[in-house]
This record gives C-alpha cells, structure tokens and sequence, in this order.
C-alpha cells in the first residue's frame, strides 16, 4: 500500500466525522472552505514511531481543524481547531477499511510524560484489540504488555493455561481456552513454549 492510498482510506474514514469534514461548522452557520477541514492534503504520513511521539509532544494542542497524521495503520486527526481532540482510527489488516475507535486529549500525557509509552500501545495493538480501547478507561499504569500477542490492554488479565501464572491479555486467555478443547495438552504446551520461550 503506497502513501496516497494509505491517504484516501483515513481522508474518506475521517470524512464521515462531522469535526473533520466542517459539516458541524456548516452547520454552526460558519462558512468553511475544503482547506479549512480534512482533505487530502492536511494528511501526513510519518515514517516511525520517534516521529509520531515527536509530533504530539510538540503539536498536541495546537494543530488546525482537519490536518492529521498517519503512522502504518493508524491515523490522528484534530478535530477542534487548534485544539486537542484527535479523532483516531484504525486500519484493519486487510487494509480495506479504517473505523474510528476514539476521540483523544493528549494534554495530560504530554505534561505527565506517558506520551511515548501510550502511542507505542497504541501502535503495537493489533486493530481488533484497538477498537475495543477507551481513553476514559485508559490508565498508565494498568497498560501491560501481553507477552502472547505482544498488544497492550487494560483489562484485567488472564492466567496463561501453560504455566497457570503467567499474565495474558483477556482475549490470549480465551485464544488458549479453545486450543485446550482442541489440541492435546502435548500439542498445546509445544504452542505455550513457542511464544513464553
Ligand atoms: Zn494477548
């Protein structure tokens, strides 16, 4: 997938949202004009994770209506002009379509300085996982490290069926669950050892 087409898929994600489009300012009585609001042009594409910590660090609170940035399949758009309200959406792995999951301040991860640990979540999360993600619900400190899959959550983890004390994520735990019922416990330890090591 080149940068134009990673462009149009979250341009036409993001134009379902009233904020980004400038329908809501339309419909504020505001006049607004296509460079006002999301177009394909106010989307830039980074190249790594440093670059996305980077960029809100520095513009979190201060970027115009509609312009955005996208890292791989995941892509941020403001939605209050210069203010701090990231529309985010997720690409699937098919790369056929982009669903917005949340609507995000970043203020107090940027002073607390958990930005960087929250946009590599963010990132490392696989999209099924992504979409399930609510920001009220998000804390720090809970954010762990599922050593299965290698996606973050804040659920409450699950006991890994291998060793009975190893820390998984919620959906690992039901994965492992259904390959006891299929595989012998044989079989299934060999998958156990293949990602614990
Ligand atoms: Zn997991």
């Amino acid at each position: 997938m080149n940068n134009e087409e990673r462009i149009e898929l979250f341009y036409k994600a993001g134009m379902k949202n009233p904020w980004c489009s400038g329908k809501a300012a339309k419909d504020n009585g505001d006049s607004i004009v296509e460079e006002d609001r999301l177009n394909r042009k106010s989307l830039v594409v980074l190249h790594s994770l440093e670059e996305l910590i980077d960029f809100f660090k520095k513009w979190h609170s201060s970027y115009t209506l509609g312009h955005g940035v996208i890292l791989k399949d995941i892509c941020f758009i403001q939605q209050i002009p210069g203010g701090d309200e990231w529309l985010c959406l997720s690409m699937d792995e098919g790369k056929k379509e982009a669903k917005p999951f949340e609507s995000w301040t970043f203020e107090k991860w940027v002073k607390d300085g958990s930005i960087g640990k929250l946009m590599t979540s963010l990132v490392i999360t696989p999209h099924e996982e992504r979409l399930k993600w609510n920001y009220r619900k998000v804390d720090e400190k809970k954010l762990f490290r599922c050593p299965r899959c290698q996606g973050y959550s804040c659920d409450y983890p699950a006991l890994s069926r291998g060793d009975n004390r190893t820390d998984i994520c919620s959906n690992c735990g039901s994965e492992e669950a259904l390959q006891c019922m299929m595989f012998s416990r044989e079989d299934f330890l060999k998958l156990f050892r293949s990602w614990k090591g």
